[in-house]
């Protein structure tokens, strides 16, 4: 028999890919934004029109390209954040897989301009569905501006899977919320179809929340604070009597870096046994700081699971952690659910 197995084209290849990094709008808003993040940017604005379907942009003052980078950059396997396997278990940034640009570009149209401080020039490049249409040198500041439009253009089933501007808008909106959360001393700017949805100044922990979701959350934070030989444990959880129905703010960062563990979820759950009703949720923000060596990061494109390597002892400690904040705060027991 003759034979049959090729090697499928890179446009193919990252259209695959893409597949699994780029579910909706908002992936690329995360991609896009950690990638900010990663060259050292102070300030990042974000701007979107009709929900991210048509203009997904995202300008930075980080370290920006030279040109040959900025052509390699769209390359799939092509990072400048790890080189061995062995970084893997010393993380320090958010991307390490190098297959973001890449596969943004292979569904999308995507304009960059990007210069780095030492050249005097930048450049230009645009490439649609992975081929580069055009690079150029041009006049442009210090850092990186990636405009991605008409998402999905060449896979017509994804694109009409797309929801509404308003159901995209809400995803970007909680995407920008995790990303900013875990990243307090950088100033974001979000604007969407013109319009000024957020304006967050460099600040901290506490004040990015308040920022984010208003003064009147002020009232409801209790400060979490605990140091372990395993983990660091600091931010705020939610006083009991204001668990509600609806899920509300839940939020995991570890090392920076949004996770969703229903594991880790179900330790701080337990910690308000007897002090909310069952159907309620307490709301939270963790932020978890632990050895890189200690984590795996790269279980899942999307990098929002994690494992660890010592899940038990983590549990206990964030349970005991949470329960010890709420005893601290006068928090009394209370059965009487209905006041
Ligand atoms: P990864 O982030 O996993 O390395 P990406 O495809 O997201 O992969 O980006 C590829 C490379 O392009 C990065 O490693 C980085 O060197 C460069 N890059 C991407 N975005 C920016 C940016 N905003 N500023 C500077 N360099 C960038
Ligand atoms: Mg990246």
């Amino acid at each position: 028999m003759a034979d049959i197995i090729k090697l499928l084209p890179d446009h193919v290849a990252n259209q695959i890919a893409a597949g699994e990094v780029v579910q909706r709008p908002a992936s690329v808003v995360k991609e896009l934004l950690e990638n900010a993040i990663d060259a050292g940017a102070t300030t990042i604005k974000l701007v979107i029109k009709e929900g991210g379907k048509t203009l997904i942009q995202v300008i930075d003052d980080g370290v920006g390209m030279s040109a040959t980078d900025a052509r390699l950059s769209f390359e799939r396997h092509a990072t400048s954040k790890i080189q061995k396997a062995e970084d893997l278990f010393n993380l320090h940034t958010k991307g390490f897989r190098g297959e973001a640009l890449a596969s943004i570009a292979a569904i999308a149209h995507v304009e960059m301009h990007t210069k780095t401080e030492e050249d005097e020039v930048g450049t230009h490049l645009k490439i649609e569905g992975s081929t580069i249409v055009s690079q150029e040198v041009t006049v442009t500041p210090k850092g990186t501006s990636m405009m991605v439009k008409n998402l999905f253009f060449n896979i017509p089933a994804r694109r009409n899977f797309l929801k509404s501007s308003q159901v995209e808008l809400r995803h970007i909106i909680e995407e920008f919320q995790r990303v900013s959360l875990a990243h307090a001393s950088i100033s974001f700017h979000f604007y969407n179809n013109g319009n000024e949805l957020f304006n967050l100044p460099s600040s901290n922990h506490r004040q990015r929340i308040v920022n984010l979701f208003g003064g009147k959350i002020k009232e409801k934070l209790v400060p979490v604070d605990e140091e372990t030989q395993v983990v660091t444990i600091s931010g705020f959880i939610n006083k009991p009597e204001y668990a509600k129905k609806s899920r509300g703010e839940q939020f995991f960062f570890v090392n920076d870096r949004f996770i969703r563990s229903p594991y880790l979820h179900h330790a701080v759950v337990s910690a308000f046994d007897g002090l909310i009703k069952k159907e309620n949720h307490p709301g939270y923000f963790l932020y978890l700081t632990v050895d890189p060596a200690s984590i795996d990061i790269n279980i899942h494109p999307t990098k929002t699971e994690i494992k660890f390597d010592d899940e038990h002892t983590l549990y206990a400690i964030l349970r005991s952690t949470i329960k010890h904040s709420l005893g601290q705060f006068n928090v009394m027991p209370s059965l009487d659910f209905d006041k």
